[in-house]
């Protein structure tokens, strides 16, 4: 039977970001519900090493790190509901989302961290050679490609500056491009272009990802003469954009022109007051598991502020009846 579960402070999205706001939630009092989505722990379930979150001398595995946030969160008073939000009426507070169990919550204070998904090619090889070889976050990732060979795929900021940050780890970097210009900003591509460690494919597509249990080559087919040419690479970076969790939130709360929800700059608040976005779902720009969680520590503080706020002026109201 569906339920109505009434809180203070909800949580859409259980990656770094929303399991942080729950921490600081929690040990606010508000006994935060955390509604974990379709991937519970978000981007880092499906990452392997971390090396840049700090606090771990040695490289940690991706889903171990979130599992430890997610404990983390349920010690200090967390609850955490395996469901996923299909509706929101943000017309509150009290703010209302709708799961697709049929339950119904309800809460003063709704804090979004639905996060965001790399962008994948699709194509043969890719999934099986993910995290033994390839790749969609150089800054994560780029490192372990010291001293050699690596590609790039895309033609925008994000791919230009992946192949900029990865000649930082390799001499030897490809950007790979379907087409015979960049979308990249004109000062980015200057820098690319003016690189000596890096090379540019231009006019051609992946077709496959492969190698025996590692990835070892790509092969690639010119886009304007069909022509096939295979390019032996260590590491593959797939930087064809990201995109954002923010279906729900279309005609409810103001989206940028890529999807990502729109925050008043420096802070989680959105328009509405009481509603705050975190994380990758509100960031194109930075996207790291620390980052995120800082956002979510951001939003969290936010949010007790506007109940203690919104208490305040409820309690004088009351008084001067
Ligand atoms: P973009 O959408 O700007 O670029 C995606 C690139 O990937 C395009 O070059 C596109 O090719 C290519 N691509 C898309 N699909 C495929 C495919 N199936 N096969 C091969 N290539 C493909 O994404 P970005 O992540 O680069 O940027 C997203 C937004 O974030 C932009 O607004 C960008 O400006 C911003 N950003 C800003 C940064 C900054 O200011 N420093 C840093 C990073 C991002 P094609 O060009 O042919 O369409």
């Amino acid at each position: 039977m569906a339920t109505t579960h009434k809180t203070r402070m909800l949580i859409i999205g259980s990656g770094p970001a929303g399991l942080t706001a729950a921490i600081y939630g929690a040990r606010a009092g508000l006994q935060p519900i955390v509604v974990q989505g379709l991937q519970p722990g978000g981007q880092l379930t499906i990452t392997t090493d971390v090396e840049n979150y700090p606090g771990f001398r040695d490289a940690i595995q991706g889903p171990w790190l979130v599992q430890e946030m997610q404990a983390q969160a349920e010690h200090v008073g967390t609850r955490m509901i395996w469901d996923t939000i299909t509706e929101v009426d943000l017309s509150g507070p009290p703010f209302r989302a709708t799961g697709d169990s049929g339950d119904v919550y309800e809460a003063d204070v709704l804090i979004i961290s639905t996060g965001a998904q790399a962008k994948w090619l699709g194509v043969e090889g890719e999934q099986e050679l993910s995290g033994k070889g390839v790749s969609a976050c150089a800054t994560c990732d780029g490192f372990f490609f010291r001293g050699k060979k690596v590609v790039v795929i895309g033609g925008g900021n994000t791919a230009v500056e992946e192949a900029l940050y990865l000649t930082n780890h390799s001499t030897d970097v490809t950007l790979i491009h379907r087409r015979d210009s960049l979308r990249a900003e004109r000062i980015l591509q200057e820098r690319l272009l003016a690189h000596p460690n890096i090379t540019l494919l231009w006019n051609k597509a992946v077709e496959r990802f492969a190698g025996e249990g590692v990835l070892q080559r790509i092969e690639l087919v010119d886009t304007v003469t069909g022509e096939r040419v295979e390019e032996p690479t260590d590491g593959a970076f797939v930087a064809i954009g990201h995109a954002p969790a923010t279906e729900l939130f279309k005609g409810k709360l103001e989206l940028d022109e890529n999807g990502y929800i729109v925050v008043e700059p420096g802070t989680p608040k959105t328009a509405i007051p009481g509603v705050f976005a975190c994380g990758d779902v509100m960031d194109h720009t930075y996207r790291q598991a620390v980052t995120a969680a800082g956002t979510g520590c951001m939003a969290a503080l936010d949010a007790e502020r506007f109940l203690a706020e919104h208490d305040f002026a409820a309690k004088h109201a009351h008084a001067a009846q």
